[in-house]
């Protein structure tokens, strides 16, 4: 059984505005799912859907096994959304508001007080259970936020953009911490993020979503794979030089595709061996000066914009 079944849903606001056009996915149970796409896509809506604050227009949904319409009230409890804005009452401590959750669940008290433990101890929030959440860094709360809606022990778990906005650092403890809610509680994760690194490191799946469809879905080797090609990568120690470089290498290879970057050029290449040779003897030849040159393999990056360009 999936955790998610979409089946060809339509969705049309009532001032007339289209947001998902015969959509379809597939959510396997206990995987982290990403759901990708720029401004627009639809990815809210269909979070909207699936966690039952909307309808529908017309196409078939079931989390669980369960209708998501018919069934709404009993998907509400098995499920759990963590928003960009927080949840917690910020004038509690942490420890209060995962009190105050537990009894909206109806959770018997002692087995409330084993969670919190529990909850507080794997994402190293201990020490913070007793301080107003008020006085919490930004990545703190988020992760108070999503061990707060832990609490009810949710059977999936949607994350709206989990990291944005947060330091290298702070994100790195979240991926660790959104790693842990899949191994060891085994929650179904769902979330959406413009980060494509973060998706990268994190999803067993991704999906890409534009214009309210289903681009592609599969895990993120068989996303890079879509883009067959490697390249060679050029490198300049600056700007400039990589402007200049790059006037004369796409006249040069004009048979070819050529990109530009900040500091580097990326030629599209079938044999890759041959063309490293014959590109670096060039650039020595003409005098174009550079500070590398390698074969790469295409990222998830390359995938995604060529997928959301097609
Ligand atoms: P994303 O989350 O990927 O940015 P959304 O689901 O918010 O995409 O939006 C998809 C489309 O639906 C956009 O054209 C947006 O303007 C429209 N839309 C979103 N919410 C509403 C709403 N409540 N009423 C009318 N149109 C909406």
């Amino acid at each position: 059984m999936l955790a998610i079944e979409v089946k060809n849903i339509e969705k049309k606001y009532e001032n007339g505005v289209k947001a998902l056009y015969g959509l379809n996915l597939d959510v396997k149970y206990g995987e982290i799912f990403s759901l990708l796409g720029q401004n627009g896509a639809g990815k809210s809506t269909l979070i909207r859907i699936l966690s039952t604050y909307t309808n529908t227009t017309s196409g078939k949904v079931k989390m669980l096994g369960m209708d998501v319409e018919k069934d709404a009230e009993f998907i509400r409890f098995q499920i759990a959304c963590v928003a960009q804005q927080i949840s917690l009452d910020t004038h509690l401590t942490l420890q209060e508001n995962m009190l105050f959750q537990s009894q909206l669940y109806r959770i018997p008290k002692e087995e409330a007080k084993k969670r919190i433990t529990k909850l507080l101890y794997e994402f190293a929030l201990t020490s913070y259970s007793s301080y107003p959440i008020s006085s919490f860094s930004g990545g703190i709360k988020r992760r108070a936020d999503i061990a707060l809606n832990l609490m009810s022990n949710p059977k999936i778990l949607f994350l709206d953009e989990p990291t944005v906005g947060m330091d290298i650092q702070s994100r790195q403890i979240m991926w660790k911490m959104i790693k842990k809610i899949r191994d060891e509680f085994g929650t179904t994760v769902f979330l959406t993020t413009h980060y494509l690194e973060e998706a990268n490191i994190l999803s067993d799946t991704i999906c890409i979503l534009k214009d309210g469809r289903n681009v592609i879905q599969g895990t993120p080797e068989e996303l890079r794979s879509i883009i067959q090609q490697n390249s060679i990568r050029i490198s300049f120690n600056d700007n400039q030089k990589t402007q200049i470089a790059y006037s004369k290498i796409r006249l040069t290879f004009f048979k070819r595709k050529v990109r530009l970057n900040k500091v580097s050029i990326d030629i599209e290449s079938l044999d890759c061996q041959s063309d490293l040779e014959e590109i670096n003897k060039y650039l020595i030849k003409n005098s174009i000066q550079f500070s590398g040159i390698e074969i790469v393999q295409p990222t998830l990056e390359d995938a995604f914009l060529r997928l959301t360009k097609e």
